[in-house]
């Protein structure tokens, strides 16, 4: 993890056992290369325990969801009227203002109390399970802030899954980061418009939804359209690029230079769009090819758009998957 300095690192709650903490109930831990190894130059983990942290030790009986009575409840496995809900709800509740300001949570999957979803749940004495449960403290997370993505360290294996959680962590970092918020309206300004071609992929709509509460902002309004302006922001960004719209993005782009390309040069990018649409390669390929387009031909409104530098590029996917 690289020491405070300027600029701030983005903050990401995670599940400690995934840093390799042996905090887990017999002792031991769930390190993620990924994560401890390649994350973690480029992020401020905040590390989190819940089972620990309702002091249940270490090492610890086992504990699960289990439906009671028609609710799922967090118990112990071995001792079903062990009943930690309502501790580690309060738990959670007690941990947001804290964790309020990380533009991330990785948890680990398949817990009873981190798991983001398909935990399973004890649904009746036989011991029959269900796959659709959320643990206990990540639910409280997500209800009380849920604009901040969560994923599963599993998932973020995945080339697809972990561009755009990235894409979605550093954007809520970049909003965090602009300076004197509640005045900045220039600053706010230029948020949407950098994200224009981000948000394109998303569709044009929502660019044009999201800049009519850009539009004509004042000073006097900037803290109640800020608000609104992230919220539906993160969602839209949650809602995922569909392929089809990021090829009419990268061709967008490509139209940039498409004077000064060769035929090589332009049959290459279409290759890479053509593998990126064939989920061949990730989205980074071709914006990392049409990076160094821009460099030999520069245009600072392109040079200015986050959709070629959605995240350090050091955590791309391409070269490590
Ligand atoms: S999954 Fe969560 S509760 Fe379980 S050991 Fe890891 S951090 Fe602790």
């Amino acid at each position: 993890m690289r020491e405070t300095s300027s600029p701030p690192l983005p903050r990401i709650g995670i599940s400690a056992c995934l840093l390799g903490r042996e905090v887990r109930f017999d002792g031991g831990h769930k390190r993620d290369r990924f994560l401890t190894d390649e994350a973690a130059p480029f992020v401020e983990f905040v590390p989190f325990c819940p089972e620990v942290g309702i002091g249940l030790g270490i090492p610890r009986p086992t504990i699960q969801l289990r439906m009671v009575e028609g609710e799922v409840r967090l118990r112990s496995s071995r001792q079903p009227d062990n009943d930690y809900s309502d501790a580690m709800r309060d738990y959670g509740l007690a941990q947001v203002e804290s964790l309020a300001d990380c533009c991330g949570f990785v948890v680990k999957k398949g817990s009873p109390s981190c798991g983001m979803e398909r935990v399973p749940v004890v649904i009746n004495e036989a011991g029959y399970r269900s796959r659709d449960g959320v643990g206990i403290f990540a639910a409280t997370l997500r209800q009380q802030l849920p604009l901040i993505p969560m994923e599963e360290e599993g998932r973020l294996h995945d080339p697809q899954l972990r561009e755009a959680f990235l894409e979605r962590i550093y954007a809520l970092h970049r909003w965090h980061q602009l300076e004197d918020p509640e005045r900045n309206v220039e600053g706010f300004i230029q948020f949407h418009s950098r994200h224009k071609l981000m948000l394109m992929g998303r569709g044009d709509r929502y660019y044009r939804e999201l800049g009519q509460l850009v539009a004509g902002v004042t000073a006097a309004e900037l803290a109640q359209r800020r608000t609104r302006y992230i919220t539906r922001f993160m969602e839209v960004l949650a809602l995922g690029a569909s392929r089809g719209r990021t090829i009419n993005v990268l061709q967008h782009i490509m139209g940039f230079f498409k004077e000064q390309l060769s035929a090589d040069d332009k049959q290459e990018l279409l290759t890479l769009f053509s593998a990126y649409r064939m989920q061949r390669t990730p989205l980074i390929t071709p914006i990392t090819l049409l990076r160094h387009h821009l460099r030999h031909h520069p245009d600072p409104w392109l040079a200015g758009q986050y959709f070629l530098t959605p995240y350090p590029e050091e955590l791309s996917p391409h070269a490590r998957v």
